[in-house]
């Protein structure tokens, strides 16, 4: 271990809890461990391994609150948001305890005898997340990993390893194996860069920006692993005239602020046609003024700090930009990594604001005119995860829904994420796809028998 890892508190800016520092000594021994788990995990009969999985979900289920506070604290998100993102946790095991047994090949027909697929393991993965959600984001890569019958190595975010590391505590306690996971609480540069370079390692599940995902990519170049990417987004939230704008108003609060704005599906450019523009505002301004932002424990708060001192001087910096601030909801003084909710309106298509992911509580409002021009301005982007559509008029909602390049959209909603549906980036936000059926196809090998049967 190289030293101690000081994980703070951004509502208090305190020191929640100090653990080990991991480095690349301990990312090779926990890869060992890993590979060294992998035969008999892998031969393990697939109802064991269903078993296994739902008992880990029942663990899980019943150490929810507890994990919940943890992840409330250290990562500084609303009590009630952090409950939810532990009832996804389960529901993502309980999800993909279903697969072993449904990892179904082809018979294929073919000359001189019979081809048939199967789907086999892909070895030892590793599983490199970021602080916005993390628990949440790791069991998206945990659960399918397991059920396909890969052993892991978790990194978690060096801010916020807290419930990864009672995760593998938790799934010892619940049966898994010993080393069938491994986390590794360390810095990226050596934890992580390890992994990615291990040549034991088959493949990458890398959630996090999309700088450091260019990096994964190249270094997984040398040993050709595996790599699935879910990285950064700049995601429009199209809303139309004909729209209910007193419902897309509301929405597009928790779309734009939910978890502070630190979210990949953030919907942080508006983009409003020209002649709903001012009712928009002016029934999203009384949301943004009565939005409750404070101590992530108490149960009214709606919205909690920033992550970092860093993260708040980095959100912070679009404001310099010139961008007219239309609405600023208010924040706690004091201690704390606290940034007010703020609406910058109207903001030129070339603004910094407009472009970039600014992953804080800032929304860009933009004026659009007509459907044309809604798409294109949403597709003005290097990035492609997620975004809506508000419209009543059904046959232009689908269509702008199938224009606009994005993995994820949602029409009259603002929600991204469903354990049964797939999930990911197109453009510069990734490659692959988590969540559904489609993420086992990720954590698995094609392999092609064939077996000759004439005489
Ligand atoms: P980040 O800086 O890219 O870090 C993500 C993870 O990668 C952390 O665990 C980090 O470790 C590690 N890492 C850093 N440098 C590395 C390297 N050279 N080699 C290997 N691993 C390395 O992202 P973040 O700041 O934590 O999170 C914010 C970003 O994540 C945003 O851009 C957001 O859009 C994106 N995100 C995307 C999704 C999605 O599903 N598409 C979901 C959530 C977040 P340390 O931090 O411990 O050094
Ligand atoms: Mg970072």
């Amino acid at each position: 271990m190289t030293g101690t890892l000081e994980v703070l508190e951004p509502a208090t800016e305190a020191v929640l809890e100090e653990v080990p520092r991991a480095g690349v000594e301990e990312t090779d021994a926990a890869v060992a461990r890993a590979r060294a788990a992998l035969p008999p995990w892998r031969a393990m009969a697939p109802a064991d391994r269903a078993r296994l999985l739902h008992r880990l979900a029942d663990a899980l289920e019943s150490e929810r609150e507890q994990l919940a506070v943890l992840e409330a604290r250290n990562a500084g998100k609303p009590i009630g948001d952090a409950r939810g993102e532990m009832g996804m946790v389960v529901d993502t095991f309980r999800y993909y305890a279903g697969a072993p047994e449904r990892l179904l090949g082809d018979t294929i027909p073919v000359a001189g005898g019979v081809a048939m697929t199967f789907r086999e393991p892909l070895g030892v993965v590793g599983l490199i997340v970021p602080w916005n959600f993390p628990l949440t984001i790791a069991a998206w890569k945990l659960a399918p990993a397991l059920a396909a019958g890969n052993t892991v190595v978790l990194k978690p975010a060096e801010l916020t390893p807290l419930t990864a590391l009672r995760f593998e505590q938790i799934a010892l306690e619940a049966g898994v194996p010993e080393g069938v996971v491994g986390v590794v609480a360390g810095p990226g540069r050596s934890c992580g860069q390890r992994l990615v370079e291990h040549p034991h390692v088959a493949k990458v599940a890398f959630t996090g920006s999309t700088e450091v995902g260019r990096g994964i990519a190249a270094g997984a170049a040398s040993t050709i692993k595996r790599v699935t990417l879910e990285l950064g987004g700049k995601s429009a939230n199209v809303v139309f005239a004909d729209a209910d704008i007193e419902r897309a108003a509301a929405a597009a609060l928790p779309a734009a602020f939910g978890n502070a704005g630190q979210d990949c599906c953030a919907r942080s450019r508006i983009l409003v046609e020209r002649s709903a523009m001012e009712d928009f505002l002016a029934a999203l301004e009384p949301h943004v003024n009565a939005l409750r932002v404070g101590d992530p424990l108490d149960e009214s708060t709606e919205m909690g700090p920033l992550i970092s001192a860093g993260q708040r001087e980095s959100v912070a910096s679009y404001l310099e930009d010139g961008a007219p601030v239309a609405m600023r909801g208010s924040a706690p003084d004091g201690p704390g990594y606290w940034f007010p909710p703020t609406v910058l309106a109207p903001v030129e298509r070339e603004a910094r604001a407009a472009a970039e992911e600014i992953f804080g509580p800032i929304a860009c409002v933009m004026p659009f005119d007509g459907e044309a021009d809604a798409v294109a301005l949403a597709n003005d982007t290097i990035y492609g995860l997620s975004g809506s559509v508000w419209t009543r008029d059904g046959a232009r909602a689908l269509r702008v829904a199938r224009a606009i390049e994005t993995g994820v959209l949602s029409i009259n909603s603002n929600t991204s994420v469903r354990v049964a549906t797939p999930f990911g980036g197109f453009k510069q936000s990734g490659v692959g796809r988590e969540l559904g059926p489609h993420a086992l196809d990720h954590y698995s090998e094609l392999k092609s028998v064939y077996y000759a049967t004439d005489e």
